[in-house]
């Protein structure tokens, strides 16, 4: 590994986003963190900006805090985190989680395909996303169709056997949680939208690390996640994106207060918001919202596409570390794709006793993620992890693999 040493130097040396780093808590005992895709690092600016909202908002405007902005935060930092997913101001908000997300929209989806009869789903999505994929097929009475990914980890063939005028609403990931693969979201969305049917996208691994057009691909709804590649904290709020021309129509499960066309009207029948508002359900955690705009910040400053160019040069890096280790001998196997076009920003491989190594790599402080039974996912977040440290990280690995 020490020629990689070399290149980690240079290619350190030569990132424009190597300032980022020290931006965010860096604690001695961790060598190498590798899961920023599960858990995004601590932003300094988030540690400072809790303690003054807890003090002099929570604290000391009490009440008065909602007319003093709170109330807007929702929209407000969903258009922030929009203009990261290439999506015009209005149409995405920040509150729940990614779990109520989706069976919001899977069941907005389904309420703008009236006579259609089939929600589809992704065999190798995320639990989550399935569960609720299966559950709300069951509260309307859709049936559920299965996909299945090719020995490439593509989707298309799979769904162009399926996708017909009984297609309601089609559910996929834009970055596989366990392979890393990167689907191709627009010629994915107009392949469902020329069935006539409506996708829904979740971009858990992929906000804030892979460009997305949304309004240009004529996404109808997203989901994802702001507490990975956003760096907004432990359980924070998640954004839910629906297309301008769907939001009037839309029909949503949770409609609550703050989905009212007025808020403080109070009034006696339900008349839902036209605008993003309508995606909403009931009041919005405030400090989690705080959290995720300075993450969100972060990255909009960085940009998004040199996030991908470092994600990019991260995986590579990784991938070349990994087959080297191959070489010598090391049983293990690459799952994530080869090529840099078709991954997002993990790499994960197969190794023998995942779980074992996976407990030996974090008392060492290299902390990556396992995934059952045998799966080693290592995530790289281009705001934080270096070179120096994927190389410090993939060092101890080949020490372990070699025990
Ligand atoms: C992380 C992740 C989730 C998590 O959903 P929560 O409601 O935040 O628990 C859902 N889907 C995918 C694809 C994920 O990667």
């Amino acid at each position: 590994m020490s020629d990689f040493r070399e290149r980690a130097a240079a290619l350190d040396a030569a990132d424009p986003l190597s300032a980022w780093r020290q931006q965010f808590q860096l604690d001695a005992d961790v060598v190498a963190y590798l899961d920023g895709n599960s858990l995004g690092r601590l932003p300094l600016r988030t540690r400072e900006r809790l303690a003054t909202f807890v003090r002099e908002e929570w604290g000391a405007r009490l009440i008065r805090g909602w007319s003093e902005g709170w109330v807007e935060l929702p929209v407000v930092v969903g258009d922030e985190v929009g203009a990261l997913l290439g999506a015009a101001p209005g149409q995405t908000v920040v509150g729940d989680s990614t779990s109520i997300g989706i069976a919001k929209a899977l069941h907005a989806a389904a309420s703008l395909a009236p006579g259609r009869t089939r929600l589809v789903v992704d065999a190798s999505d995320f639990p989550t996303d399935r569960y609720l994929a299966e559950e709300v097929a069951r509260q309307r009475g859709l049936e559920l169709v299965v996909v299945h990914r090719d020995a490439e980890g593509d989707v298309a063939a799979s769904l162009a056997d399926v996708l017909d005028e009984r297609t309601a609403v089609v559910l996929l990931s834009h970055v596989d949680y366990r392979t890393g693969v990167l689907l191709d979201l627009p010629s994915l969305t107009a392949q469902v939208h020329a069935a006539g049917a409506l996708v829904v996208w979740d971009l858990c691994h992929s906000a804030g690390v892979v460009p997305t057009s949304l309004d240009t691909a004529e996404v109808d709804l997203a989901v994802g996640c702001t507490y990975k590649y956003l760096n907004g904290g432990p359980g924070a709020p998640a954004f839910l994106y629906a297309a301008a021309r769907h939001l009037p129509h839309l029909e949503q499960p949770l409609p609550g207060w703050w989905s009212a066309d007025d808020l403080f009207a109070m009034a006696e029948e339900y008349r839902p918001a036209t605008d993003a508002r309508r995606l909403l359900s009931g009041t919005p955690n405030v400090a989690g919202l705080v959290a995720v705009r300075e993450g969100v910040a972060m990255v909009a400053e960085a940009g998004v596409e040199a996030a991908r160019a470092k994600s990019e040069l991260l995986t590579g890096f990784t991938v070349d570390a990994l087959d080297a280790l191959g070489e010598r001998g090391l049983a293990l196997q690459l799952v994530t794709p080869r090529e840099p076009d078709r991954r997002g920003s993990h790499v994960t491989v197969r190794v023998p006793d995942a779980r074992a190594l996976t407990a030996r790599l974090t008392d060492r402080g290299v902390v990556p993620d396992f995934r059952e039974p045998d799966l080693l996912r290592l995530g790289l977040a281009p705001l934080t992890t270096s070179f120096a440290e994927l190389h410090a990280g993939l060092s101890v690995l080949a020490e372990e693999l070699a025990h």
